[in-house]
């Protein structure tokens, strides 16, 4: 028989059994998907060693689709049925879509078509969806990934814009689904960028992440607290980005050249021209635009680097302008912010590094490619939630829970088992143990509150482990296991070491319980702080003397003999004055810490007034052990 191996709890397994998962950034003008292999997080590449993949998908007549490159080759010929920027339609209606009369489309109102209130797409081979078309891309990207990896994915996390509605998350959630993605979580696109740069290692803070793609301009204002990324708030441009740049030298070039106006063709041509012109300046101070167009025309315009400045200033102002108005939202000034993080394709240009550093007085982080930093943000997040955690890596999370999950203890205390504001997913197992000998049942009473009392916390499932086998009192261990997985649900598991006896239950711990309810949970919890230490001291005095009551008894029951009568009756006296201490605690006119008091002076009398008669039983079942052996054989 073979033998298994078992991997040392909080190790990671071994690395055969490496489920594979990836990050992907669904962007408007680019898509890509990364992976964490041998520990970093790398893009994936198609068969071409292109990473990007435009995202653009074109419709044939036979049904079938161009995806990516192939498809952005026929823009220009065939734009009805080439679908470009299809981000800007998910879970949107067709009153929502901007300048909808600029667009080539043949688009059909979701509301009538039964399409549940989403805009979709007449093309050749039907119509179409957004989350049709973004499926396409998913799939494409998942496709690309089991072909390098050469395995089938456990799952992905996908990135999306940090301002998106529920309709559009569930719109991309949706895609994904149909492309055969499992999705582990999305993931807001600043935050993967702030993941990717480490800052969830870093101290607590302020980010700002300044993310200008193709078409769309985004800053977010992130805070980091104990690992969490909150947003404090976003804004931005959804009509500004690398493309306006495109255009703004596409009229400079038509305006030296003195052009007369542009065929459709011309004008396709040109523009491609210009967007190559512009990315050169990045790493260029001038380059030389040349083109010859079906008109017959010679174009040659040289832009330096400063003239391309120059003319798109107004651009870059517009994006300061944005980033004022997140900072007020959030109520920060450039002081609090800690880090500048820059995403997107089009913060390469130079000129809009100079002004973000301007503005935050700081270095921006821009070491990793902007165009791929999300998605390998994504990739890290992903690799954590597949279960591939490398000893020492925090759960760098982004739910946490609202409120403390605990168990009840003896003398209806709470013991918090998860605390309040935990990252989830989240596993935390603490022992216990019997109270009685014998007992061989066990309540586990699951609650969920900051208070120090079951009584002022909210009940969330009750269950039992039974057939624990008898044993002395605090001979058993049980172990209980409380878990939240990634969408907040709670199973609770309790098992005894000995004989494997085990239950378990799963809750949902927020059910049912709106902000309000939480806000008014915590509120109390502050404002009876000091009551409920108090109290809870008195019941672990209580708890105490049940404890030492029974102990005693039950070892008067064994060994009364190694006591004389006047000792017997010493103890007998103590446990009485025990007795009547715990009865009077419980008379609720008296000051807890008073009450408190007195029974633990008179659970401490018992304890020393017994130590004597602890030592000879100590002795005797020494000298039981020892008998008929010599010394040397022990
Ligand atoms: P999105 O997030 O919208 O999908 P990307 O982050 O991929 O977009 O950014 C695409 C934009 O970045 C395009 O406008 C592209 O021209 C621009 N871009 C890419 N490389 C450069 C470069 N070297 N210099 C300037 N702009 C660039
Ligand atoms: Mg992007």
């Amino acid at each position: 028989m073979a033998l298994l191996q078992i991997s040392e709890p909080g190790m990671s397994t071994a690395p055969h059994q490496h489920r594979l998962a990836v990050g992907i950034d669904l962007g408007t003008t680019n898509s890509l998907v990364a992976t964490v292999r041998s520990g970093s997080p790398e893009v994936l590449s198609d068969e071409n060693g292109r990473s990007l993949l435009p995202s653009i998908v074109r419709y044939l007549p036979n049904g079938h689709a161009n995806i990516g490159y192939k498809a952005h080759a026929h823009r220009t010929t065939d734009p009805k049925n080439t679908i470009v920027s299809v981000k800007r339609f998910m879970g949107r209606g067709l009153k929502d879509i901007a300048h909808v009369e600029n667009l080539p489309y043949d688009f059909v109102d979701g509301g009538r078509e039964g399409g549940h209130g989403m805009v979709q797409i007449r093309t050749v081979a039907g119509v179409k969806s957004p989350v049709e078309v973004s499926a396409q891309i998913l799939a494409t990207l998942r496709q690309r990934a089991e072909d390098s990896l050469g395995d089938e994915l456990v799952g992905a996390v996908i990135t999306v814009p940090a301002y998106f509605d529920d309709a559009q998350r569930q719109a991309t959630k949706d895609a994904a689904q149909l492309a055969g993605l499992n999705v582990l979580r999305l993931l807001s696109e600043p935050t993967a960028a702030a993941i990717a740069y480490g800052l969830d290692h870093a101290k607590e803070g302020v980010y700002a992440v300044y993310d200008l793609g193709g078409g769309t301009f985004d800053i977010s204002i992130l805070k980091l607290s104990k690992g969490v990324f909150e947003v404090l708030s976003t804004g931005g441009d959804s009509a500004l980005g690398g493309d306006d740049f495109d255009q703004r030298l596409f009229c400079y070039i038509t305006e030296q050249a003195k052009l007369a106006p542009l065929s459709e063709e011309d004008t396709a041509t040109l523009m491609v021209k210009a967007r190559q012109a512009k990315e050169l300046l990045s790493t260029n101070d001038e380059t030389t635009v040349e083109a010859i167009l079906k008109s017959g025309e010679i174009v040659q315009v040289t832009v330096s680097a400063e003239t391309f400045t120059e003319i798109t200033k107004h651009l870059v102002v517009k994006t300061m302008n944005a980033i004022r108005k997140a900072m007020r939202d959030a109520n920060v000034s450039v002081e609090d912010v800690d880090g500048v993080v820059m995403v997107g394709g089009a913060t390469r240009m130079p000129q809009v590094r100079r002004a973000v550093s301007e503005f935050f007085k700081t270095i921006p982080h821009a070491n990793i490619d902007p165009d791929r930093v999300v998605a390998l943000g994504a990739a890290i997040q992903a690799n954590l939630l597949a279960g591939n955690r490398a000893p020492g890596d925090d759960w760098l999370l982004l739910d946490v829970t609202p409120l403390s999950l605990g168990i009840e203890t003896m003398g209806g205390l709470v013991e918090k088992i998860i605390p309040r504001n935990s990252t989830i997913p989240v596993a935390r197992a603490q022992e216990f143990t019997t109270f009685k000998d014998g007992q061989t049942a066990m309540a586990i009473h699951v609650v969920q509150g900051e208070r120090e009392l079951v009584s002022d916390s909210r009940s969330l499932a009750r269950f039992e482990l039974r057939g624990i086998p008898p044993m002395a009192a605090g001979a058993a261990r049980i172990r209980v296991t409380y878990q939240v997985d990634a969408d907040g649900l709670l199973s609770v598991s309790a098992r005894e070491a000995r004989s494997g006896v085990e239950a378990s239950i799963t809750v949902k711990p927020s059910y049912g319980l709106g902000d309000d309810e939480i806000a008014r949970m915590l509120q109390e919890s502050y404002t009876s702080a000091q009551g409920d230490m108090q109290m809870r001291a008195l019941r672990e005095e209580q708890v105490e003397a049940e404890r030492i009551l029974l102990a005693t008894q039950s070892a008067l029951g064994e060994d009364k003999d190694l006591l004389s009568g006047e000792e017997q009756g010493a103890i007998a006296k103590l446990m009485d004055d025990v007795r009547e201490a715990v009865a009077r605690s419980n008379d609720q006119s008296q000051d807890t810490g008073a009450r408190q008091d007195v029974l633990h002076n008179a659970v401490q009398a018992l304890a020393r007034g017994t130590e004597e008669f602890a030592a000879r039983r100590m002795d005797k079942s020494v000298r039981k052990a020892l008998a008929g052996k010599s010394l040397d054989q022990v």
